[in-house]
């Protein structure tokens, strides 16, 4: 006999007999997503079937599904198939879903039937952050990055693609035109030929239907700029490594100080340029800088910025940063590089300083540039003819026989505000990467969630609201710990034990955040700071009564 460990006989019987419960450790992350799903308002979430009819064929409770669907987003599994298996041999999911065992077609419905309250699922569990404090609300990054879209290269059309499959479905008609009229000669000279005159024609219609369809789809290139035909708000973007692919633009804005994802969303365009007011606002609201019940934010909001955001110089645009500005949220965004055309870095726009009280330009060397241009016009244009000519250093400064010209657009007031704002705050803004980067690092990487399963934009900001509720659900997680959070989920849940939600909030407030304590937040915090120790003495054998209950 080999000398190994043995295990137990596995027909040996049990004298106690072991329930599912006791197989599931205290720790264990399972029991987080159960009490989670039962301490959400999920009538007020309008799930599908969250109150079954008196008739017909039961359903399955959504509250059993939804617990499914996230035990499957938090262990890396997505298709429904492979969840259908989970239930049958995971002995966490039968323990999740009281033996229950839908099949893959009802797991699929329940996703499709729930799109806006499983992207809610991800809001209300942002709420309970705030409520735990895990959120810093003082500076957010916001960032975009390319997840792969259920849409292959082939089915993707650009106004090249179409022009060359265009010139090459017309020479292909063409030959067989060509062909055709060959074999009515060979016909009359009545030798048999390798292809029909029926083939012919059938291959010849083929590709004349091709030529139709290729020239509609050209039409509405032209209009749109691309087609993908699985899902058609997919487009052709660049990603990382040079590389280009079919591809969703996911827009994230992260909270610095526990790094957790406030707000999600989706766009098709490739560029972030237009996206840094949409995401700062989402997070402003998220979380509920806005609407403090009594008015004390929107009162310091008039006086000084709610937020700051940092964001790389991709979201560089003066439309945006302006409606920030008007919105009190301060920016922190890097400017883009101006060139020169001469290739002289000493002669760039940026080295020509701006005389707002003369409302003139000083270049570099010494000479003054005067605004010639209506005070209504757009942009205002700033020139000295003769000192440029007479100038010994033109040739470095510009490539313009009539000296050099510069342009003053109607941002560029709020440009200035923000290039000084960043370059006083170069240490914040280099944590932007290290804040932003965890999420879409974790989701992409350890996940494995860099492509989309479903399609279309809808589709796609649920499925994107899930990837990142479950990055924020591991980091509380791995903050508060299970059975920490398991307790509170539970309390939250249940009437008496409000108080002892309260109580543990208070704890978890003061225990992870004094060190974070700013400002906003000191008020509350000070205040639960003193009440503490008289609450403590109250509730603790209240809670301890309660659970040994
Ligand atoms: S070319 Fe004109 S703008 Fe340029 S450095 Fe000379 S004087 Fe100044």
């Amino acid at each position: 006999m080999l000398r190994y460990i043995k295990g137990k006989n596995r027909n040996q019987l049990n004298i106690i007999p072991v329930s599912l419960d006791e197989m599931i450790a205290e720790d264990n992350p399972v029991r987080v997503i159960d009490a989670l799903v039962d301490s959400l308002d999920m009538e007020s979430l309008d799930f599908k079937y969250v109150l079954p009819k008196e008739t017909g064929r039961k359903p399955y409770d959504p509250r059993h599904m939804l617990k499914l669907y996230i035990y499957g987003y938090y262990n890396g599994i997505r298709t429904t198939r492979k969840l259908e298996k989970e239930c049958k041999r995971n002995i966490e999911v039968m323990w999740l879903l009281d033996n229950l065992m839908p099949d893959d077609k009802t797991i699929s419905n329940f996703r499709k039937d729930n799109k806006k309250a499983i992207t809610e699922v991800f809001k209300q569990f942002s709420m309970l952050c705030s409520e735990l404090g895990l959120y810093g609300k003082e500076v957010i990054a916001v960032d975009g990055s390319k997840f792969r879209a259920n849409n292959s290269r082939r089915k993707n059309y650009t106004k090249n693609k179409v022009k060359k499959m265009l010139e090459y479905y017309e020479e292909t008609a063409k030959k067989y035109i060509e062909l055709l009229n060959e074999n009515d000669e060979k016909e009359k000279n009545e030798k048999v030929e390798k292809h029909t005159k029926q083939e012919i024609s059938t291959k010849l219609e083929a590709a004349k239907k091709r030529i139709e369809e290729l020239t509609e789809m050209a039409e509405e290139i032209e209009k749109n700029g691309e087609i993908s035909i699985t899902d058609p708000d997919a487009k052709h973007m660049s990603v990382s490594n040079n590389g280009t692919d079919i591809a969703h633009n996911v827009q994230i804005a992260v909270d610095s100080k526990n790094h957790l994802v406030v707000a999600v969303d989706v766009v098709s365009t490739p560029a972030d340029q237009n996206q840094l007011h949409n995401m700062s606002s989402k997070a402003v609201e998220e979380l509920g800088l806005k609407e403090d019940e009594n008015g004390d934010l929107k009162k310091e909001a008039e006086e000084k910025d709610i937020i700051t955001v940092l964001a790389d110089k991709g979201y560089y645009c003066g439309e945006e940063l302006e409606k920030c500005r008007k919105d009190h949220i301060r920016t922190i965004v890097p400017k883009q590089k101006s060139g020169s055309r001469t290739g002289n870095e000493e002669y760039v726009k940026d080295n020509f300083i701006y005389d707002a009280q003369k409302d003139i330009y000083i270049c570099p060397s010494g000479e003054i540039l005067q605004n010639i241009s209506n005070p209504s016009s757009k942009d205002q244009t700033y020139k000295n003819t003769e000192a440029c000519e007479k100038c010994k250093y033109k040739d470095k400064c510009t490539t313009s026989k009539k000296g050099r010209i510069i342009k003053r657009g109607p941002y560029q007031e709020i440009y200035d505000k923000v290039d000084k704002i960043t370059l006083e705050n170069k240490n914040l803004y280099r944590q932007r990467q290290m804040i932003v980067e965890h999420p879409f690092g974790t989701v992409k990487r350890a996940l494995g969630f860099s492509y989309f399963l479903t399609r279309g934009n809808e589709n796609v900001k649920a499925e994107s609201c899930m990837h990142f509720f479950t990055y924020n659900l591991i980091r509380v997680i791995n903050i508060i710990g299970t059975k920490e959070l398991t307790k509170i989920l539970k309390a939250k849940n249940q009437a008496f034990s409000n108080v002892f939600y309260h109580y543990t909030k208070l704890n978890i407030i003061l225990t992870n955040n004094y060190r974070f304590m700013t400002k906003k937040t000191r008020k509350t915090d000070c205040f639960y700071a003193v009440c503490r120790p008289l609450v403590s003495g109250l509730i603790i054998p209240y809670s301890k009564l309660y659970y040994l209950h």
